[in-house]
C-alpha cells in the first residue's frame, strides 16, 4: 500500500482542495499519513497570497528532499504558486517530480501514474474552460465525525484587484451548480454535519442557477442543517437580496467577512476596489439593520504604494468606527504580474519598517476591540454548536457561536448538540465558560414553495 502525505499552505480553498487531492489518490490505492517521513509521496499544497508563504514552501521543500532521498519518495507542488509557476518551477527545483494547478487536481492519478511509470518530470498547469469545468465532489466518508464543514460553490475571480494574484491563479469565476450544492450538503448531514461553510474566492458573486441569497436560503432548509456560513465575499456584490437573506433566515448565521482592506477612497481607488468607504459603510449599516448583532470581520492591507500616514489613520478611524470582532491584517507585498507591483514605484514604496511600525498599531487597536466585545459577554450565556473536545483544553468542550466566536467550556455537551454556556472569561480570541444546560431544537421549519431560477 502508498501512503501520501499533503502539506497545506494558505486558504481554506487549499485545505477543501487537499481533501480532494487525498479522494483521488485513494482511486489508485494511496492511503493518508500523518507524516511526512512516512509517505511514498509529499504534495505541498501552496498559496500565493503573500510571499511569505512562497517562503515557507521553500524553506518546506528543502527539508522535504532528504525524505525523498532516504526513501524514494515523489515530491510534487500543487496550488497557487504551482499555477503562477508552471513548469518554471521544475527547473527551480531539480529535486520536483511534478508540478500541477488547481484544476489537475481530477487528473492526479493519472500525473502520479505517468511519473513512476514513465520516470518523467511534468508539469499540468492547464485552465479547464468554464462550461467543462467539473467541481471536485467530495466524499462525505471524509467528513464523518465533522460537525462543520467547508463546500465549495466557486472558484476564480472576476475582479482584477491591483494587489491580488488570484486572478493570475485561480482564473476566472465558474460557480458550481446549485443542484449539486444542495446535494453535496444533503450528503453531508447523513454523516453529522450540522453546519456548512460555503467558500470561493468571491462566493456573493455565485451565478450556479440561481442567486447566492437564493442559495443560502435554500441550504438553510436542508433539513439537519443549522448555520450557514460562506467566506469570501466583495463589498460590491453585498446586494440587498442578501442582505434581505440574512433578515429572514435565522439559520444563515450571523457572521459577515467584508473584506475592506483601506480606509482611504485613494488607496481603494489605487486598489481598483470599485467602492468608497462611504458606501463600504452604508453597506454595512444596511446588514445590520437587518440582523442586529451581527459580527463583522474584515481584511486589510497596511503599506499599499502611495499609502500617507493620513490615509493610515483614516484606516485606523474606520476600524474603531465599525469595531470588527476581528480583522486579518498584513504589510503589503507585491505579487508577480499584478498591477501594484508595476506601478509600486510610480505611486511611491513604502518602507518596510513604516509598514511594520503601521501594522503594530492598527493590531493593537483590533486586540483592544476584540477584547472589549470578548469581556463585554462576561455573565452573558451564548448558544455553542458543540465540536468535541477542545484542542487546547481536551478536559473542555470546544464549539463556536452562531457569530463564530470560539467558545471552550466545562460541560459534556456531545458533538453536533447546541449547549447554553455561560461565559465566565473573554480573550480577544476566544470565550470560556459553563455549559448552562442544551437548547431545545426548534421544528425544522416546512420547505418554502419557489421557483427553480432566479
Ligand atoms: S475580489 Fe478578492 S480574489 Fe478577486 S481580485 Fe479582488 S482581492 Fe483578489
Amino acid at each position: 500500500m502508498k501512503r501520501y502525505f499533503v502539506h497545506t499552505f494558505g486558504c481554506q480553498m487549499n485545505v477543501n482542495e487537499s481533501l480532494r487531492m487525498g479522494e483521488a489518490l485513494a482511486t489508485i490505492g494511496y492511503r493518508p499519513t500523518p507524516t511526512a517521513e512516512q509517505a511514498d509521496l509529499i504534495i505541498l499544497n501552496t498559496c500565493a497570497i503573500r510571499e511569505k508563504a512562497e517562503d515557507k514552501m521553500l524553506s518546506a521543500l528543502g527539508r522535504y528532499r532528504a525524505i525523498k532521498t532516504q526513501r524514494g519518495a515523489l515530491l510534487a507542488v500543487g496550488g497557487c504558486v504551482a499555477q503562477q509557476e508552471k513548469g518554471k518551477l521544475l527547473a527551480r527545483v531539480p529535486y520536483l517530480d511534478f508540478v500541477f494547478g488547481p484544476d489537475a487536481i481530477g487528473k492526479l492519478p493519472e500525473l502520479v501514474t505517468r511519473v513512476v511509470e514513465d520516470r518523467v518530470r511534468v508539469a499540468e498547469t492547464a485552465w479547464v474552460d468554464s462550461e467543462e469545468y467539473v467541481f471536485p465532489r467530495a466524499d462525505p466518508g471524509s467528513s464523518a465525525g465533522k460537525v462543520s464543514e467547508f463546500v465549495t460553490v466557486m472558484k476564480g475571480c472576476d475582479n482584477v484587484c491591483s494587489f491580488c494574484v488570484v486572478p493570475h491563479t485561480r482564473g476566472r469565476e465558474v460557480s458550481r451548480p446549485f443542484v449539486e450544492v444542495l446535494q453535496e450538503v444533503a450528503s453531508l448531514t447523513t454523516v453529522g454535519v450540522r453546519e456548512v461553510t460555503l467558500i470561493g474566492q468571491n462566493v456573493n458573486s455565485y451565478r450556479g442557477g440561481i442567486s447566492f441569497a437564493e442559495l443560502l436560503l435554500r441550504l438553510a432548509q436542508v433539513p439537519g442543517i443549522e448555520r450557514v456560513r460562506f467566506t469570501t465575499s466583495h463589498p460590491h456584490d453585498l446586494s440587498d437580496a442578501l442582505i434581505d437573506a440574512f433578515r429572514q433566515e435565522p439559520r444563515i448565521a450571523p457572521h459577515f467577512h467584508l473584506p475592506v482592506q483601506s480606509g482611504s477612497d485613494d488607496v481603494l481607488r489605487r486598489m481598483k476596489r470599485d467602492y468608497t468607504v462611504a458606501q463600504y459603510l452604508e453597506r454595512l449599516a444596511a446588514l445590520r439593520a437587518a440582523r442586529p448583532g451581527i459580527a463583522v470581520t474584515t481584511d486589510i492591507i497596511v503599506g499599499f504604494p502611495g499609502e500617507t500616514e493620513e490615509d493610515f489613520q483614516r484606516t485606523l478611524t474606520l476600524t474603531e468606527q465599525v469595531r470588527y470582532e476581528n480583522q486579518f491584517s498584513f504589510v503589503f507585498s507585491a505579487r508577480p504580474r499584478t498591477v501594484a507591483a508595476v506601478k509600486e514605484t510610480e505611486w511611491g514604496p513604502v518602507p518596510h519598517e513604516v509598514k511594520v511600525e503601521r501594522l503594530e498599531r492598527l493590531q493593537a487597536i483590533q486586540r483592544r476591540i476584540s477584547g472589549e466585545i470578548g469581556a463585554a459577554l462576561v455573565g452573558h450565556e451564548v448558544e455553542v454548536l458543540v465540536e468535541g473536545p477542545s484542542r487546547s483544553h481536551p478536559s473542555r468542550r470546544f464549539g463556536r457561536t452562531p457569530e463564530n466566536r470560539t467558545v471552550n467550556f466545562d460541560g459534556t455537551a456531545p458533538a453536533g448538540a447546541r449547549a447554553r454556556v455561560g461565559i465566565t472569561h473573554g480573550s480577544p480570541s476566544a470565550l470560556l465558560g459553563v455549559e448552562a444546560g442544551l437548547v431545545d431544537l426548534p421544528p425544522v421549519p416546512p420547505l418554502r414553495p419557489r421557483n427553480e431560477a432566479a
